[in-house]
């Protein structure tokens, strides 16, 4: 075995020395981060995602696509043969652009819609946009995701209480809502919660109780909807080597240490989740639905 490159996601690889582990260097950026600006640099599958049209055809809304789990997802559905519609912030283009080359050099058609998710109006646009984009819609991908790290509840503004709130569980509701009467037997929607829904940190409060919302909405939910054929699932992230981090999800020192408590060690890379949401995607998971899946390195959900 070897401490090379990653070539494919299929290669029998030791998963400890697979990706850089702590400590890291202090990065503060402003949120919402980029990753063109972590090091090291994140991989999202960008030279080693092979796809096998396993989403050949479907038509798929991620939010958060520029970077981090939403880009790696993003790459990995378009190889798998799926047209891709992205949201992200504005002030992320520069990520955003790099993912559309890389949708578009596998062949699959990239619609991009920058906005802000904190606004009902939007969400509802959104969805709309790409649905005429894509031509309909069969995947969604609720990712987006804001998190802010704050020691003593004390400090916790109500102003960024409401922007984790509405990042992270309203723009759920509003794009599902939306989504739900464009989508048909065999679709399926896919929230990106967090291992902070069952084990939360305490100096995420907000966050993580937006975290433990997002995986009760997909347990209801997926009732709500089994019988017209769709399925709703949940993937649980650990510690995730992602702009979201050094942008104020952790405090610096954190960053410097990020992933060294879980079993393995080190954090995980984008590109390591992705295959999950691809299954959760595909026809593959057809009996499976309502649940929570995890990639924690080590730390049960
Ligand atoms: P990331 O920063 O790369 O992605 C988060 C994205 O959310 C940003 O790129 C941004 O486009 C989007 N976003 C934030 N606020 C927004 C707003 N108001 N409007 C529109 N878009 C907005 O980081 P990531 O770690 O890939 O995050 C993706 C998801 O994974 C998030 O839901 C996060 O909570 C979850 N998660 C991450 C980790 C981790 O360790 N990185 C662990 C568990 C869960
Ligand atoms: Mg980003």
């Amino acid at each position: 075995m070897t401490n090379d490159p990653v070539t494919n996601q299929y290669e029998m690889r030791d998963p400890l020395s697979q990706y850089p582990r702590p400590p890291f260097p202090k990065q503060p950026q402003p949120a919402p981060g980029l990753a063109s600006r972590m090091d090291p640099k994140p991989d999202h599958g960008e030279d080693s995602y092979v796809g096998f049209g396993r989403l050949k055809g479907r038509r798929a809304l991620i939010t958060g696509a520029d970077s981090g789990i939403g880009r790696a997802v993003a790459i990995a559905f378009a190889r798998e043969g799926a047209d891709v519609a992205l949201n992200y912030l504005a002030v992320e283009e520069s990520d955003a652009e790099e993912v559309v080359r890389l949708i578009e050099a596998a062949g699959q058609k990239a619609v991009v819609i920058p906005g802000d998710l904190k606004n009902e109006a939007f969400c509802q646009e959104l969805v709309e946009r790409a649905v005429d984009g894509l031509g309909g819609l069969d995947i969604l991908v609720n990712n987006a995701g804001k998190q802010t790290a704050v020691d003593d509840i004390a400090d916790i503004t109500t102003e960024q209480f409401d922007d984790t709130m509405k990042t992270n569980i309203y723009a759920m509701f509003w794009i599902t809502k939306a989504a739900l009467p464009h989508m048909q037997a065999g679709s399926t929607i896919i929230n990106t919660t967090s291992i902070q829904a069952s084990q939360p940190s305490q100096n995420l409060l907000d966050y993580a109780m937006t975290k433990a919302a997002m995986a009760n909405f997909t347990g209801g939910l997926a009732k709500q909807v089994a019988a017209k054929g769709i399925r709703v699932n949940a993937v649980a992230p650990g510690p995730y080597w992602t702009a979201l981090q050094p942008s104020g999800g952790q405090p610096q020192e954190s960053v410097m240490k990020f992933g060294e408590k879980v079993p393995l060690g080190r954090p995980g890379q984008p590109a390591e989740i992705a295959p999950l949401y691809v299954l959760l995607a595909s026809q593959e998971s057809s009996y499976m639905t309502g649940n929570v899946y995890a990639s924690t390195g080590g730390t049960l959900y």
